[in-house]
């Protein structure tokens, strides 16, 4: 009954437009008149219209009429029973609805323990398989809307529900005596949530078919996305968000034989299925393919019985294996919906005909009993393929039988715990060698085979052999196989019109992405392994010590530093490696200092405290000598730090992704106080207040007044922090110092090299002794930029740069080298994989900084002299290895050659720190997440000028 009341209250407050308005010369949900629901149903099921202020399928349900109607249900029914998966960050509840005949709905820890069982041929018999075949129902998930504003799915589960639990019709309920239904119905309703509050808000009295309008289009941050502006569709295996942290274990407990993710596209478009076309991951097994077919086919029929429009394929490719398809690496078919959003009302068409809202939910449920009438017709010759392919996994002949995966140990306690976390929610198995293990040879990150390659006890073992091979070839292959006719065609609309038919990035692997030392081994490597299990924590505290410190090259010890400085805690870090007390401290090392604090009462409880919250050892020092020329406490590596007061502008001109995983950073990696700023309040709002301001990606410039309310602020103190196309327009003339995009430096090329030139040779003395020690001048000393062949000229140098420009990678990996000096590079390995897109190419000349620059430097004996790439020389002796993973054309490596990732420049008292990419992306990128929060919480105390209260 509680429903019906919630409905009452729904009702009275829906009046939302009235007074003197004149009424609509028509109504929208007269466009279509087919029924949807138009089954025989049972009266004792509530019809969705009970839960809804409108008639069901002609307007958007909201999150909150959907989970009444879920909650009603769950009482009115025996055929289903209600989960509750997770919470969002907006704390709505997320649901998965089983729905089946009674007897299966009490039976489901057992049908579960015979999918496990089917799924691990390691321990199953072909005959106890055959068994397990023939007594398992068919399983669907049957997900919708993960993208807020492409609500049309959701509509269509809240029929689907209904018809499925309330029908008296045969069809129906034999298919449940020998199916579980798990429908997912609303996959994303932080999102939807915003969506139906934007739409409440651009609703005028008429309905509108303009798929320009607000109505339709919503605004920032739009609504596809969830609370923290993350694309929940990219999140299926860097499991970041509550969403999928909560929906991918229960998916995979279920090994569904289908999964259908409901979403919805341009609204001029029609609808379109699997399955997909080219480029497609080449883990995943054919047979789903093939089966992909069979139901699109099945669907095809449905939709031409209705004189509906389709298509299938065209941009729909499955490289990138962080959609719902991740499934597809365990064995289940995904098969995807895109049909044309029409958000409400419906669209007008060029051919003059307006397609209503309601015809799009139909088109759903349509699309959704059609797959399951397939999945009913097929489950068990599907079954007996998911044996196959279980068997294939794990048998000595497959193509995955002789590969390891291998993680180098790393004192990077706290990512290593999260990596483990994301592999063991896929059901994959880790091991740790305490030994050694000579292997033949390995393979690095970087491309590189080494011959005799030991690996280091203590390493992370992860063999391909195993259950889940093609998800673990899939996300730690260093390189996905991009077949060639791919890129052939990718080559061609490369170059016709600008285009890319890669849909997603073309690299993904989590190793790189984590800035994790990886090597692949092409063997079996299983014996002598022990289970991988998290190192343990000792933050026992010795209350009399000088001082206390936590390793710099955990990550966590940069939320230490931030979360003690907000507590009004003095803090140091030593930017140079040290050994005080017999303790190792790496340089980023944090340190508190009892005298630093001598008015703070329980200090060393609170630090303990703070270092028991964010799970990290902390280490208790008796004395501050560094012994022979180690730093000492006293001397200028223990570098005393300043509180961030941190702003983060958003809003219109930035781009809402990159907001998002900014502030999620904030609140995920730190959690200390913020503000997210309205970009436009620069040039009138109080910036004194903040000592660090971050500018996420933009898509235009700031406007001259801000650009000089900004440079001023930077040149009191500030420490500004910008990505991607925010660092294009502050690295132009009009921009805040001297790094400059590439297009423009070729006038002063020489001078760039030059800069480089003195990088190289500190990286790698060598003196002649003889020579230096000589009265005489040198007639013979030998200058790089005359030794090398194949130099430019200006016009040269801007003709190439405008062909090379042409092929940027659309999210590739490639090889960062840090400045191992840098604060900027605490707690980041030697060569840092770096994702690159269209990025501002930056260059730094003498007065900044180049933190970290594209390209490893790899020995080549036979280059015995300088040679150039476009604008740089390389050293006799060396090579430069750009590419890591995905797809970079040579032209792209020559163009980014070099150039500088991370740069820092000091602008009065102040500094300017740019990002050419975005350093967070989708949460996952934490080896240039760990640069940033460097650069956050560091920045205020190390890149500027101190400032002491008089
Ligand atoms: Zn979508």
């Amino acid at each position: 009954m509680i429903y019906r009341f919630l409905m009452l209250l729904t009702l009275l407050s829906s009046n939302y437009l009235i007074g003197d308005l004149m009424k609509p010369t028509s109504l929208s949900k007269d466009l279509y008149s087919n029924t949807i629901l138009n089954g025989n149903y049972l009266d004792t099921i509530s019809h969705p219209d009970n839960f809804l202020d409108f008639d069901y399928g002609t307007r958007v349900a909201s999150p909150y009429q959907i989970e009444n109607a879920i909650r009603a249900y769950a009482q009115q029914s025996d055929r289903l029973k209600v989960i509750e998966y997770g919470k969002t960050h907006e704390g709505r509840t997320l649901f998965a609805l089983y729905i089946s005949s009674p007897e299966n709905l009490t039976n489901l820890d057992n049908i579960q323990k015979s999918i496990a069982k089917l799924s691990d041929a390691r321990s199953t018999s072909d005959r106890e398989a055959k068994s397990l075949i023939e007594s398992l129902p068919a399983t669907a998930w049957m997900a919708y809307s993960i993208h807020g504003n492409e609500t049309s799915g959701a509509d269509a589960a809240l029929g689907i529900i209904y018809h499925l639990i309330a029908s008296k019709d045969n069809s129906v309920t034999n298919m449940l005596d020998n199916m579980i239904v798990i429908v997912d119905p609303m996959m994303n309703p932080d999102g939807r949530d915003r969506f139906v509050k934007s739409l409440e808000q651009y609703r005028g009295t008429a309905p509108n078919y303009d798929d320009q309008s607000l109505l339709h289009s919503g605004d920032w941050p739009y609504a596809r996305t969830n609370h923290y502006y993350f694309d929940l569709n990219r999140d299926w295996f860097y499991l970041t968000q509550p969403e999928t942290q909560g929906r991918v274990p229960l998916i995979n407990k279920w090994r569904p034989q289908i999964l259908v993710d409901g979403h919805e596209m341009g609204a001029q478009d029609t609808f379109m299925t699997g399955p997909p076309r080219e480029p497609i991951n080449t883990n995943i097994d054919r047979d789903l393919i093939k089966w992909g077919n069979v139901f699109a086919d099945d669907q095809a029929k449905a939709f031409d019985d209705n004189n509906w429009r389709f298509y299938t394929g065209e941009w729909h490719e499955d490289l990138y294996p962080g959609y719902s398809f991740y499934i597809q690496f365990r064995g289940s078919l995904g098969i995807l919906y895109e049909q044309s959003r029409m958000s409400e009302d419906g669209v007008r068409r060029p051919e003059g005909t307006i397609q209503s809202y309601k015809e799009s939910v139909h088109h759903q449920f349509v699309s959704t009993l059609a797959n399951l009438k397939t999945l009913e017709k097929h489950t068990k010759a599907m079954y007996q393929d998911f044996w196959d392919g279980r068997k294939y996994n794990v048998s000595k002949n497959s193509e995955f039988a002789n590969q390891t995966f291998v993680v180098l140990p790393t004192e990077n306690i706290g990512r290593l715990n999260t990596f483990a976390k994301k592999l063991q929610a896929q059901d994959i198995e880790i091991y740790l060698n305490t030994k050694p293990i000579q292997t033949k040879s390995a393979l690095k990150q970087t491309g590189d085979s080494q011959e005799n390659y030991v690996i280091p006890a203590g390493s992370m073992i992860i063999p391909n052999l195993q259950p889940e091979a093609p998800l673990i070839a899939a996300i730690l292959e260093f390189d996905a196989e991009i077949i060639e006719s791919v890129l052939e065609e990718e080559r061609r609309q490369t170059l016709k019109n600008g285009s890319s038919i890669m849909y997603d990035t073309t690299a993904f692997n989590l190793t790189m992405m984590y800035g994790l030392e990886a090597v692949t081994v092409q063997e079996n490597i299983q014996g002598n392994l022990s289970k991988w299990e998290p190192s343990k924590i000792d933050n026992t505290i010795n209350k009399d010590a000088l001082m206390w410190a936590v390793n710099g090259i955990d990550d966590r010890s940069v939320a230490f530093a931030a979360r003690l400085m907000e507590l009004g805690i003095e803090v140091r870090i030593i930017d140079k490696e040290s050994i005080l007390s017999d303790q190792n401290l790496p340089r980023g090392s944090v340190v508190v200092i009892e005298m630093d604090n001598p008015n703070f009462e329980n200090l060393s409880s609170v630090v303990g405290s703070v270092a028991s919250d964010l799970s990290i050892s902390v280490v208790s020092i008796d004395s501050g000598f560094g012994p022979e020329e180690l730093p000492d406490w006293g001397g200028r590596h223990f570098r005393l730090l300043e509180r961030p007061q941190i702003a983060l502008m958003a809003q219109q001109n930035f781009s809402s992704y990159d907001v998002g995983v900014s502030w999620w950073s904030l609140d995920h990696h730190l959690g200390i106080r913020h503000s997210m700023v309205n970009g436009s309040s620069v040039s009138y709002g109080d910036l004194t207040r903040y000592n660090t301001i971050i500018m996420p990606s933009g898509y235009q410039g700031l406007s001259n007044s801000e650009m000089s309310s900004i440079r001023d602020w930077v040149k009191q103190g500030g420490t500004l922090i910008a990505h991607n196309g925010s660092s294009r327009s502050l690295a132009s003339e009009n921009g805040i110092g001297s790094v400059r995009q590439i297009s423009s430096t070729f006038d002063k090329s020489e001078a760039y090299n030059m800069d480089l030139q003195r990088e190289f040779g500190a990286l790698s003395v060598e003196i002649d002794m003889q020579k230096v020690n000589e009265n005489k001048v040198d007639f013979e000393v030998e200058y790089p930029w005359e030794v090398s062949k194949n130099k430019f000229n200006k016009a040269q140098l801007e003709m190439r740069d405008k062909w090379q420009s042409l092929f940027m990678p659309s999210g590739a990996i490639v090889a960062g080298r840090i400045d191992n000096e840098h604060w900027l590079t605490f707690g980041t390995i030697d060569t840092l994989p770096v994702l690159y897109g269209n990025n501002p190419v930056l260059m730094t000349s003498n007065n900044s900084e180049a933190a970290v620059r594209v390209g490893q430097i790899i020995e080549n004996k036979e280059a015995t002299t300088y040679r150039t790439i476009n604008w740089s020389d390389m050293p006799p002796n060396t090579d430069l290895n750009v590419k890591m993973s995905g797809l970079v054309w040579p032209e792209a490596s020559q163009r980014i050659a070099n150039s500088a990732y991370l740069t820092r420049e000091r602008v009065g008292r102040g500094q300017v720190i740019l990002f050419s990419g975005e350093p967070n992306f989708r949460g996952a990128a934490l080896g240039t997440s760990r640069l940033w929060l460097n650069a956050v919480v560091y920045g205020a105390g190390l890149g500027t000028s101190p400032r002491i209260d008089p």
